[in-house]
Formats: structure tokens, C-alpha cells, sequence
């Protein structure tokens, strides 16, 4: 039977929210699909009238009880994400139909396999490059499996007329949300980076995406108009790129703190900026191989060797007139860990620029040596 969770009285109002709008949708028959990566095909889960949902991993209060499970040296994001699952704490995994995922790092990959003993989870296999065809065709047969499980488990069919409009409509919201994140390329930026990221975040979990796009279009329009008249005249400040691992858990600590020391963060590179949106969906090719191909450019660290990444850096130095660029680097993500050493040279020995590595998780205790490095980091760029 369909009903809130036991622990949900103890919840703030924000999450009771979360909780009570995902019910709505469950008691009109929508089915819900979990999904945790910039990796996984939403179109393929809005083929099947479903709708896809990113569940919980920001949240320090979750990781004590998903150490009662997990080993404690694992990237704060996949403690998050079990301890919100696996504690009822995250509203969209509680009402989830299923959850699909993909074999990224080996800490996601292992997670997932402890979330399928809670909840049916189908796991694409995600090849580790993209160098030959090989990899690409895997990842193709990899869409269609996923679509088969999909079809099974939701009991619908994914027909290509329903999957073309899905990939028309997210192509749309794709390039509404490019645009906002290009207000970053003006100078000075009329947004703030923490409005930007909170914003996109904030579209993730609002499940109709015609409001999405028009909510987008309307507050990039309004910050342009703003950008004319207002901040022509505003000062100058440092220009900071952010890349590196989602900063979902860790915005306050570093991107607010950024902006209150005096700069501005006009680029995100990353799976919390533009980095899965970049890219659209060929819609003129079969959709289930336009997918494979879109997909399987995302610009993570989990793939080898991962030049996207750098194509990507290079496009924001260069058009958004960054000065310096700070890489944030969860507690034991190894991959993106060991590329943060080709990203330095890149920034400082290619493109000349300030570069400054942050390896933090989701406590505070490390919050007054990260201001002081920040501060530091800024006032040598200043
Ligand atoms: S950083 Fe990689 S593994 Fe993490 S959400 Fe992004 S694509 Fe997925
Ligand atoms: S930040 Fe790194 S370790 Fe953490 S989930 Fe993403 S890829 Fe995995």
C-alpha cells in the first residue's frame, strides 16, 4: 500500500515537501525511476511515462549511518546517497519504482549492488572508454537492454515516436539550461555562480520540464536586461572556474566562500554544471544510437584517457575569460584525484593560469583551512 514513511514527522519541511510532492504523483499512477549520474538516458524513462528523478547525496547528516554499512573512506557523495536510501531519508528513493544506474566508479557500482537488495536496480554496464567503436556499441546494446528492463519492470512500452519527442523536449531543456550557464561568459557576471548551480539544481526536482525551460529562458532573459543596465557598471573581480567532482555537498564551502572572499564563479565544470548538458541528442539518428553516442561523451573521469574533459576546460578559459581555476576533488574519488594532476599542468603549463586543488567531503572540519587557502588562492589572482 501506498503510504509516507514511519520516520517522515522527523523530517525538516523542506524534505517533508520533497516527500509529499512525489506522493501526489504515486497516488496518480506515475511511476518514479532514481537515477544518480550524468550518465544515465532520462529520455528513455520519459518514453516510458515515467518520471526521472536525481535522489539524495548532498547531505552530511545521512554518511553516519551508511558507515554503520559502507567502509568510512569512501567519496562522501556514494556515503550520502546509501545513508538517504537506505535510512528512508530520501523522499525520491522511497517512492521510487526502480532506479537506474551505471557502472561508474567503483564505489558507485558497489553501492548500487547493496540499493538492489532494497529496491529493483538495473545497472547499465558503461564501458571505461570511448576510443574505438567497440566501446560505442557496447554502450548501444547497453541502451537497448536498458529499455527491455525499463518496458519489463514499469510494465509499459517504449515506443521510438514516444523516445523522439523525449529526446526533442530534453534537447530543449538542455539548451535553456547552456544559455542560463552562459550568463557566466559575460563580464562582469550578472549572476552569481551559487544562484546558477542552486537554480539548475533546483529544475532537477521540479518534475515538469515545459516549467523548467520557461522558468530558465525567463531568469536568463532577466539577468541579460540586468547585465544592460545595472552591472555595466559593476567592478571587475577575479574570474573563477570551478571543475572537478559534483559540488553538490560542498557549494557552501567553497563556491559561496568564494564569492563572499571577492570573486566571481563564472563556470562550472562539472556533473553540477554543464558538463552532461553540452552535448545534445542527434535527433536526425535511430534515438537509441543517437543516445549511446551522446552519452558516452560525457566528460568523467571514469572514462580513459578522457580528452572531452580537456576540450571542455579549454572552451570555458577561453570564452569565459577565466582567471583562475580551483579543482575540487572529493575524499577518495580516485579518479578524479589522480586526473587532478593532467588538469594542473593543463591549466598552469598550457594556458597559463592559477590553479588550486581542493580535496575536502562533507563535514566542516576542514572549513577554516579551505578559507584560508581560498582567500590566498584569490588574493595572488586579485
Ligand atoms: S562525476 Fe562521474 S560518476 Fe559522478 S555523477 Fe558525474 S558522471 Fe556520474
Ligand atoms: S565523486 Fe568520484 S568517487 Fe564520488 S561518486 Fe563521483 S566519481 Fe565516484
Amino acid at each position: 500500500m501506498l503510504r509516507l514513511p514511519d520516520n517522515f514527522q522527523h523530517f525538516d519541511e523542506e524534505r517533508k515537501e520533497g516527500f509529499l510532492e512525489v506522493y501526489e504523483y504515486k497516488k496518480q499512477g506515475k511511476k518514479v525511476v532514481g537515477i544518480y549520474c550524468s550518465y544515465t538516458p532520462w529520455e528513455l524513462i520519459y518514453a516510458a511515462g515515467a518520471i526521472p528523478v536525481s535522489l539524495c547525496g548532498g547531505g552530511s547528516d545521512t554518511i553516519t549511518f551508511a558507515e554503520t554499512k559502507l567502509p568510512s573512506n569512501l567519496c562522501p557523495m556514494v556515503k550520502s546517497s546509501f545513508g538517504a536510501a537506505a535510512s528512508d531519508n530520501c523522499p525520491y528513493f522511497y517512492f521510487s519504482d526502480m532506479v537506474l544506474a551505471e557502472t561508474t566508479c567503483d564505489g558507485k557500482k558497489k553501492m548500487y549492488e547493496m540499493l538492489g537488495k532494497l529496491k529493483p536496480v538495473h545497472i547499465m554496464q558503461l564501458p571505461p572508454g570511448r576510443d574505438s567503436n567497440m566501446s560505442l556499441q557496447f554502450w548501444y546494446n547497453e541502451m537497448v537492454r536498458a529499455k527491455e528492463v525499463i518496458e519489463e519492470t514499469l510494465g509499459t512500452t517504449i515506443t521510438e515516436e514516444n523516445l523522439k519527442a523525449a529526446i526533442k523536449l530534453k534537447n530543449r531543456e538542455r539548451k535553456a539550461v547552456l544559455d542560463f550557464y552562459k550568463l557566466g561568459m559575460l563580464n562582469p557576471t550578472p549572476l552569481s555562480g551559487y544562484e546558477m548551480s542552486t537554480m539548475v539544481d533546483a529544475t532537477e526536482y521540479c518534475f515538469d520540464i515545459e516549467e523548467n525551460i520557461k522558468t530558465l529562458q525567463q531568469r536568463t532573459i532577466k539577468a541579460k536586461e540586468e547585465y544592460e543596465t545595472i552591472y555595466e557598471s559593476k567592478p571587475k573581480k577575479p574570474r573563477i572556474l570551478i571543475t572537478g567532482c559534483p559540488i553538490g555537498g560542498v557549494r557552501d564551502k567553497i563556491v559561496a566562500r568564494v564569492e563572499e572572499m571577492g570573486a566571481d564563479v563564472v563556470g562550472l565544470e562539472s556533473c553540477s554544471g554543464p558538463r552532461e548538458k553540452k552535448d545534445l541528442v542527434d535527433e536526425t539518428k535511430d534515438p537509441l544510437w543517437a543516445l549511446a553516442e551522446k552519452y558516452l561523451r560525457v566528460s568523467c573521469s571514469v572514462m580513459s584517457p578522457n580528452d572531452e574533459r580537456f576540450e571542455a576546460l579549454d572552451d570555458f578559459i577561453h570564452n569565459y575569460d577565466v582567471d583562475g581555476v580551483i579543482e575540487v576533488v572529493l575524499h577518495a574519488c580516485h579518479t578524479f584525484a589522480i586526473e587532478a594532476d593532467m588538469v594542473k599542468d593543463y591549466v598552469m603549463n598550457e594556458k597559463n593560469l592559477p590553479y588550486i586543488c581542493i580535496t575536502t567531503d562533507y563535514s566542516e572540519t576542514d572549513s577554516g583551512q579551505i578559507d584560508t587557502r581560498l582567500e590566498a588562492f584569490i588574493e595572488m589572482i586579485g
